[in-house]
């Protein structure tokens, strides 16, 4: 019994999720709007209200009940990243190119297909000690100079269910 009930919790935490990316779906060019002042206006305290939002909504939050970022996109993989890997799978590093990454259109090495291969059906990361540095920096919401990426932090609102929940609130106490 108490499996079914983890099922139907696990199912209604991410209809919660998807209601909360298609809300920033359609919050989308209000935020733009509101991005492209803070691009101008470069206010003093953003990192810092950016980085409390993060720090509340990742309390809430749980990204093993998501993954919506490893289901949907493809994190860069940096020289150093494919080389740490590949040592720790005991392949060579042209092997593991090969099997599972490509060039986009920015010539970064990214995933052949998504989700990724190494997310497995827990939603667990098969190589999450030696993960890409984007994984684990992903969504970015708590880095330094957050105006420098607004606009990425724009796109992921519409793929992280955290992130359009810290923009959301980010609108609603506009400065
Ligand atoms: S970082 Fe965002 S998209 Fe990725 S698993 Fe966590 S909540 Fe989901
Ligand atoms: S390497 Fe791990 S954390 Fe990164 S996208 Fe794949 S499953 Fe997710």
């Amino acid at each position: 019994m108490n499996y079914f009930r983890t099922k139907d919790t696990i199912y209604i935490v991410l209809m919660i999720y998807k209601d909360l990316i298609d809300a920033a779906k359609s919050r989308k060019d209000e935020l733009n709007r509101y991005f492209k002042i803070l691009k101008k206006k470069k206010p003093k305290d953003l990192d810092t209200r950016f980085h409390s939002l993060h720090e509340e909504v990742f309390r809430k939050v749980d990204c093993l009940q998501c993954a919506n970022c490893c289901k949907t996109t493809s994190p860069i993989f940096r020289e150093v990243d494919i080389e740490r890997i590949a040592k720790k799978l005991k392949m060579s590093v042209s092997g593991f190119q090969d099997a599972y990454l490509k060039f986009d259109e920015d010539g970064d090495w990214v995933l052949q297909s998504s989700p990724c291969t190494f997310l497995m059906p827990d939603n667990k990361c098969f190589i999450y000690d030696i993960r890409p540095q984007a994984c684990r920096e992903y969504p970015h919401t708590d880095r330094k100079r957050m105006v420098q990426i607004l606009s990425l932090t724009e796109k992921n609102a519409l793929i992280c269910p955290a992130v359009a929940e810290i923009t959301r609130e980010l609108l609603q106490h506009k400065a």
